[in-house]
């Protein structure tokens, strides 16, 4: 087999050579008559004239050759159920809720906005769209109303599928009452209302000849038999909001032929997930991890996959293990996040459990700080692999490619640009960066298949916000930063927006943060470049404490701060050491587990927050005004 190298300046020098063999991979009612048309640069349209459906490659041909192997598993630690569908019984519940959907007026093109918690019948949506040609646009499942309103009258649904209520820890966090409220926000009204009734909520509110009932609908539909509707490749199939980290979303549109073909060749090479095989990503539907790899990645292959409802520790710190071990889990898919609070667990609870089916981690959405990367891969005794995309970029742009070749994992990396990827580091007159040396990481276009097609209803915003980094050359930004090391190993060092400028030397937030990570006290930290009138910027940090009598009194903060500055000095020197470090007990993230530095950026140099739409926990915001203020 060729080495990973070869495959990579295979995959950017001959494109239509190397796409159209990874085509393979997936059914086509019609081939391609062109792999890649890219004759008006930014845009590119992969597998030109070739004509397929998500579904059908999901679902129906898997469903045609092994009815009854297990397509799809449900696991609610919230609600104590568990559920299996095999393929012929997932394909019956996607045809009965495409036979509901065109009951309801809705046909090809017309967009369905899907605002639910992780159940079953979110996926059944997600599919019965994408079969009637219908474009699915996913809101995270109990977003508050202002924000779900914005992606209603950007995305201008027909038909909005929702449900009574999510489970969040033990209770149900009722969700209706926030759809109403964005429906009378927004400007552009559903026609429908699609509603899941879980019985959670019993007291919610019905608008009469708006909200209809699925389970009454789906008692008529039983014997449904929608057939697929064949899309041109470039069709759209779904739009997702990018997380809103650094401002306003971006609504993510996303084609059909391109997005099944890069999820398939992902499979092979870079998950190493094959038919039969179980996949169990932790993400949640409403972000690109569970587009990607909780739907359509892992069923394409005909694996089965895990929709969880849960959090990662209860009823306690052994569930995700329990969940591998009973169903013989292959390839699991999580996030730098939920192993730092796995972290904080006693770890006997990963050694209770047979893991011997499982092959390897991913862990993609944040950096994976050195010291976190080695605990798992040492508690595991597995490769753990660090995964960098974006939601834009709908698949993996740096990872290792362990189908192709067992490359050495490095601590701290998520290793090498994956093939189609003609990713590089630019100085910011557009030259590329020599190794060891920080710069703007970035792709030269076109981008490969899989990645967004534009931005939903704005091409112009498309080419402006991700085409404008230089006159010359046309590159896609990724709004990273990041440094390449003799071997190629990529890492990331923060966001663009995030670089500290101290005294005129530039450095990643993500640099710090890594080196603070470094003393064993901490368990997390984020850090911040606040204005300063001398140095231009110093860095500031806000760290959480694995445990809490190590700042009991003033005293030990104040010992603990020394040390931390300490660390920093030696790993990195002094000039990165932060001017404070404040102890909290918890930071502030979006709902999909990023760390808010803006936010804590503004107030560190006491401005207004921003945009806290997407913000999970309000009460850390407090915490770090009150760690400002002592
Ligand atoms: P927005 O674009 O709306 O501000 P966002 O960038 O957080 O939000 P996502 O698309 O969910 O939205 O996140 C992609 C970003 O997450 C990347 O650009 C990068 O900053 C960060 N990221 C993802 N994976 C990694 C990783 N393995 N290492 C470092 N950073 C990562
Ligand atoms: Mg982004």
């Amino acid at each position: 087999m060729a080495s990973y190298k070869e495959f990579h300046k295979r995959s950017i020098e001959q494109p239509d050579a190397f796409w159209g063999e990874e085509a393979k991979l997936i059914d086509w009612h019609k081939p391609p008559q062109q792999i890649c048309d890219y004759s008006r640069p930014p845009f590119v349209k992969w597998f030109v004239g070739g004509e397929t459906n998500l579904c059908h490659n999901a679902v129906d041909r898997h469903a045609a050759a092994r009815p009854n192997d297990r397509a799809l598993i449900y696991v609610s630690t919230e609600t104590n159920e568990e559920k299996v569908y095999t393929f012929a019984e997932l394909k019956s519940e996607v045809m009965r809720m495409a036979a509901i959907m065109q009951s309801l007026g809705v046909g090809k093109g017309d967009r369905v906005l899907i605002y639910m918690p992780m159940i079953a019948e979110a996926c059944f949506a997600m599919l019965a769209c994408v079969r009637i040609g219908a474009i699915h646009s996913v809101v995270f499942g109990g977003f508050a109303s202002g924000s779900l309103a914005t992606r209603i009258d950007d995305a201008k649904p027909k038909l909005i599928v929702s449900s009574d209520a999510g489970m969040r820890g033990g209770k149900a966090v009722p969700y209706k009452h926030l759809l109403d409220e964005a429906i009378n926000l927004a400007q552009s009204k559903p026609g429908k209302v699609l509603m899941i009734d879980r019985g959670l909520d019993k007291a919610f509110n019905k608008v009469a000849g708006r909200d209809v009932d699925y389970a009454t609908l789906r008692a008529e539909h039983m014997n449904a038999d929608v057939p697929c509707t064949w899309l041109e490749s470039s069709e759209p199939s779904y739009i997702l909001y990018t997380s809103g980290t650094t401002g306003k979303p971006k609504g993510v549109q996303r084609d059909t032929g391109g997005y099944a073909v890069a999820l398939a060749a992902s499979m092979k090479h870079i998950y190493t997930g094959f038919a039969g095989e179980t996949y169990f990503a932790t993400s949640d539907i409403g972000w690109v991890v569970g587009h990607s790899y909780i739907i359509y990645g892992p069923l394409i292959a005909g694996m089965a996959t895990v929709m969880y409802e849960g959090t990662p520790i209860r009823p306690d710190a052994g569930i995700w293990w329990q969940i591998v071990e009973k169903y013989k889990v292959n390839v699991m898919f999580s996030a730098p996040t939920a192993v730092r609070v796995l972290k904080k667990q006693d770890p006997a609870y990963m050694k209770k459990y047979d893991l011997s089916s499982l092959k390897h981690l991913f862990l993609a959405g944040e950096p994976l700080d050195q010291p976190t990367h080695e605990w798992i891969m040492g508690e595991l005794k597995l490769p753990v692999i660090d995964n960098y995309w974006q939601t834009e970029t709908g698949w993996p742009m740096l990872s290792t490619v362990r189908g192709i070749e067992d490359t050495k994992i490095k601590f701290g990396t998520p290793s090498f640009p994956v093939y189609g990827f003609n990713l590089k580091i630019f100085r910011e007159d557009g030259t590329e960066c020599a190794p060891n040396e920080k710069g703007i990481v970035g792709v030269v276009p076109p981008l490969p298949p899989g990645c967004l097609s534009t931005v939903w209803g704005d091409d112009d915003r498309f080419v402006k916000t991700y085409f404008s980094l230089f006159k010359e050359p046309l590159v896609y930004s990724s709004f990273d930063w990041g440094i390449r090391d003799e071997e190629n190993y990529h890492f990331i060092l923060g966001r663009t927006d995030d670089v500290i400028n101290v005294a005129g030397h530039r450095l990643g937030t993500r640099e710090i943060e890594e080196a603070v990570q470094g003393h064993s006290a901490i368990a997390e930290v984020a850090v911040v470049g606040v204005a300063d009138q001398l140095k231009g910027q110093e860095p500031v940090a806000f760290a959480v404490v694995k445990d809490a009598a190590r700042i009991a009194t003033l005293e030990l903060r104040e010992a603990l701060e020394k040390e931390v500055k300490k660390t920093v000095d030696e790993s990195l020197g002094a000039i990165a050491r932060p001017k404070r470090v404040h102890f909290v007990t918890g930071l502030p993230k979006t709902r999909s587990g990023k760390m808010l530095r803006r936010s804590i950026q503004a107030l560190a140099e006491g401005r207004d927050p921003g945009d806290l739409t997407t913000i999970d926990d309000q009460s850390t915001l407090e915490q770090i005004r009150q760690a400002l203020a002592g």
